[in-house]
């Protein structure tokens, strides 16, 4: 099992029901468990050119997800969600209803022609950085370092908006699951990951703790982070 890290954006349509129906939908694909979620962030449209205020804002959020998918499952799987919400994708880094992308699984490091992993442009995004933060105060991005100290750094040009959780409403036991092991499981994951609990090894799926769910660390930093993969994090990238 691996705890995935997936970032969230959308600047068309109603973008924070979206942003919410897709945190759901990740949350129940099969071989996915929830672990915690970010409330939404809003911010000015980046574009090829920079900043740019006439395009629609964009909400982001971020949820933390156990996996048993392989990384290209997940990713596939996430494609999917974002085509039943209506994403076209005529024009690469433009404006679109949903965006997924994969910021982090364990400590990976991957770079294939489909998926690279961490997101290459993840620590330059606040829109990223600030709601995985959110999500998970202790949250280290894989050969980059503490998401608080590189949000720190980078500042933050995010606005906090105040809805609920992505989560929230999700529970583990409320959605179909094909292993009875899980439905047994106890605190639903809506919230932020607490410090107290977490361990770095992340548990099996009948593995009880007590408290909240999330019982994994954050995932150690080991070398240089990879800087030449072509895709950018949820939103636009230059
Ligand atoms: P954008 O770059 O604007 O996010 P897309 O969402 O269409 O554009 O993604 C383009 C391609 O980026 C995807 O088809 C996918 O194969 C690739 N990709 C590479 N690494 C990742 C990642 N970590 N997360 C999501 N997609 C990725
Ligand atoms: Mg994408």
């Amino acid at each position: 099992m691996s705890r995935a890290v997936v970032a969230l954006g959308a600047n068309l349509g109603d973008r924070g029901s979206t942003l919410r129906a897709a945190a759901h939908a990740i949350a129940a694909l099969p071989g996915v468990r929830p672990v915690a979620s970010s409330r939404e962030v809003e911010s000015v449209a980046l574009t090829l050119d920079g900043l740019d205020e006439t395009k629609p804002r964009y909400r982001n959020g971020v949820v933390v997800v156990d996996t048993d998918l392989a990384p290209q499952e997940l990713l596939e799987a996430l494609h999917g969600i974002e085509d039943a919400h209506g994403r076209t994708r005529e024009v690469r880094w433009g404006d679109r209803t949903l965006d997924l992308d994969v910021v982090a699984i364990d400590d990976l490091r991957l770079d294939t022609a489909t998926l690279t992993v961490p997101h290459p442009r993840a620590g330059e995004r606040a829109f990223v950085l600030a709601p995985w933060l959110d999500a998970d105060p202790d949250a280290v991005l894989p050969g980059a370092g503490p998401v608080a100290d590189l949000l720190a750094a980078l500042g933050d040009d995010t606005e906090r908006v105040e809805e609920p959780r992505l989560f929230d409403g999700v529970t583990r036991a409320s959605r179909p699951d094909p292993e009875p092991t899980r439905a047994t499981e106890p605190t639903p994951a809506t919230g932020t990951i607490p410090g107290p609990t977490r361990t770095l090894t992340p548990t099996t799926g009948s593995t009880s703790t007590s408290g909240p769910t999330s019982t994994s660390g954050p995932t150690p930093t080991t070398g240089p982070t990879s800087t030449s993969g072509p895709t950018p994090t949820t939103g636009p990238t230059p």
